[in-house]
This record gives structure tokens, C-alpha cells and sequence, in this order.
């Protein structure tokens, strides 16, 4: 992820490649943000850009090496702390689990979507939400990965998802490392709440606050509804074979109050037709459909073709692209409403 990929806190972007411009990196930073406003994608971005091997013009380039494997979330030295415990999806004692555990399905969320949620998280792992914890175990995981050398020769970082869910005993562990850590090792954090994380850890490091970006927050339930209801009529409508109904579907979506309404209906078709492929695929569990969608999911997935998730999700992602600049919005939903119509 570029930071160019980030909407809005344009002050924080030019901050954090700042301080990797001069070389002068605090080792510990604590990124508070409400929900979903990106404070893990500048996290992402900012160690993009410290280890690019050909940034320019504030950004990172995006095509070396070290670029793909931070996008792809398969960069050798970052380590991905989160709140976890057993759960439907990873079972065993608790108390001996780490984030290893639970490293490939927390690489499916972040990669589908780096803005999730905390109910969205609990959901994904399979967990009771009030069970996740930053455990034991895991703060011995992250000491033994930082008592190793660096795979690479840039930098390395921890990054904690909610250290507000640590509890003492791995506040303690961790103290000294995040204290004192070695060369070019970052400790990254997210909050939601910082009066809730441990002074100890809060003191130690550098806070940054993510402001909310408009068009950005997380949509609430209702807001969800509604886009679902209109995906729900133009599907109804593409099934059954009926154009003029789908294309009333796009006058609709094109006379929506916002441009921002209106990517986020893209975003939000995008992500349902990838639900769409994974039931498909026989991967329903890792899908993230809350039980009250499935119906709604499972029938589409069985009248859809298997090239219908990828038609649709690449026409949507091209429209939600075009409405960041000037284009006519009816002509580009009824594009939208006919390539979808034809995917099928
Ligand atoms: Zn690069």
C-alpha cells in the first residue's frame, strides 16, 4: 500500500516520510484513530515507504521487491500483533496460542480490507468478542522473533493492533524492548482507546492522532442495509434476465446524495462478490458473512456463473476508481449496470 492509496490525514503521510526521509524514526508510535478511519493502512504505507528501495516524490514506488512483499503482507520482518483467543476457526488451549496461529486469516482481512472493524476482527478469527487478548504466549513470540536477526537489512516492526487488550503481565514482557529495541525496530500501534492502554506502554511511546475521514467511517449497520438492499435489487433484476429494471437500479445508484455513497455501494458490491466467489470456491467459513446474509450470499452463489465474481468485482472496482474524478455518474452506472448484467 502507497500513501497515495490512503485518503485524507495528508499531515500524518507527510509526517511519517519525514521522518524516514531524515533517518530519524521514533521506535515506538501509538496511532489513535475511531474505527475504520486507516490508522493500520498508514501503518502499512509508512513501513511501504521505509524500506522502498526506490521511493520518490514522498512515496513509496510500489513495484520493488520490498514493496510487493509489504502490500502482500508477506514482508519477512513485520510481525502482526492482535487480541485473539481459541475459537471456532483455530481450537486448542488459549493460552498457548499466538498470532502464528491466526497469521493467515488475519492476512485474508487485512488484504481484503485494512479498514476492518473490531466486531469485524472477532468475526473473522471466529472468537467471542470479549475474549480477545494480547496474551502470554504472545509476548514471548514477539520477544523471540526480535532475538532473532533481521531477514532483511531494512527496518523491522512490531505491529499492535489494539494494545489496549494487552494485559499487564505482557505489558511487562515487552517493556524493555519497546524501551530500549534494537537498530531499525519499530514498535507500531493502533488504539481505539487510549485511556484504556497500560500507562506503561502509552508513555513509552509517541502518539499520533488519525483523524477521521469523511466518506472514510465505517458504514453503520443501517447504512450497510441500505447498500445491501440496493445490490439486492440489481442482482434481483440481472437474474432475472430483466435489463430495463437493472438499469432503473443504476439511476438510482447514480442519483445517490454523494460521490462517497456512491463508492461505497462499489466497495460494498466488491466485497460481496467476493463472498460470492469464496462460497463458490467451497471457503463459505472464511468469507465473513454474518448468519442473517447468508441466504442472501448462497443464493446468488448458486445462480451466478463462477466468471461472475471476478466480471463484477473488476467493473466495480474501474467505477469506484472513475468516481474519484469528473465523470458523468448516470453514464457511468449505466456501464456499470450493463457490465454486471453481462458477467453473469
Ligand atoms: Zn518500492
Amino acid at each position: 500500500m502507497r500513501f497515495a492509496d490512503i485518503k485524507g490525514n495528508d499531515d500524518i503521510k507527510r509526517a511519517l516520510s519525514g521522518m524516514a526521509d531524515r533517518g530519524r524514526v521514533p521506535h515506538a508510535m501509538i496511532f489513535h484513530e475511531n474505527e475504520g478511519s486507516g490508522a493500520l493502512a498508514l501503518i502499512l504505507a509508512f513501513m511501504q515507504y521505509l524500506n522502498c528501495k526506490n521511493r520518490h516524490d514522498g512515496d513509496s514506488c510500489g513495484e520493488c521487491i520490498s514493496c510487493h512483499q509489504t502490500s502482500n503482507l508477506t514482508y519477512p520482518d513485520i510481525h502482526f500483533t492482535f487480541p485473539f483467543t481459541s475459537g471456532t476457526k483455530v481450537a486448542g488451549e488459549a493460552k498457548s496460542l499466538t498470532c502464528y496461529d491466526y497469521a493467515q486469516l488475519w492476512r485474508q482481512l487485512v488484504l481484503r480490507n485494512p479498514y476492518f472493524g473490531e466486531n469485524e476482527l472477532w468475526e473473522w478469527l471466529g472468537i467471542d468478542k470479549k475474549q480477545g487478548i494480547i496474551s502470554v504466549a504472545e509476548g514471548d513470540a514477539i520477544l523471540h522473533e526480535l532475538s532473532l536477526s533481521s531477514v532483511s537489512d531494512g527496518y523491522r516492526a512490531v505491529v499492535v493492533w489494539l494494545p489496549e487488550k494487552m494485559n499487564q503481565q505482557t505489558a511487562n514482557m515487552l517493556l524493555k524492548a519497546i524501551e530500549e529495541p534494537s537498530d531499525k525496530t519499530l514498535f507500531l500501534m493502533v488504539t481505539h482507546s487510549p485511556e484504556d492502554v497500560l500507562q506503561t506502554i502509552a508513555s513509552r511511546c509517541l502518539s499520533i492522532r488519525v483523524l477521521p475521514v469523511p466518506g472514510l467511517e465505517r458504514a453503520e449497520r443501517p447504512a450497510d442495509m441500505e447498500l445491501r438492499d440496493r445490490f439486492g435489487d440489481l442482482m434481483d433484476a440481472v437474474l432475472r434476465r430483466d435489463f430495463l429494471d437493472a438499469l432503473a437500479v443504476g439511476e438510482e445508484l447514480a442519483a445517490m446524495e454523494s460521490r462517497e455513497k456512491q463508492k461505497a455501494f462499489c466497495i460494498f458490491a466488491g466485497e460481496a462478490a467476493r463472498k460470492v466467489f469464496l462460497i463458490q470456491q467451497g471457503a463459505a467459513s472464511v468469507a465473513g458473512i454474518r448468519p442473517e446474509d447468508s441466504a442472501f450470499y448462497e443464493n446468488l452463489a448458486e445462480k451466478c456463473s463462477k466468471a461472475f465474481p471476478r466480471k463484477a468485482a473488476s467493473a466495480l472496482s474501474r467505477a469506484e476508481m472513475l468516481l474519484g474524478g469528473n465523470v458523468n455518474q448516470k453514464i457511468l452506472f449505466t456501464m456499470l449496470v450493463s457490465r454486471i448484467f453481462a458477467s453473469i
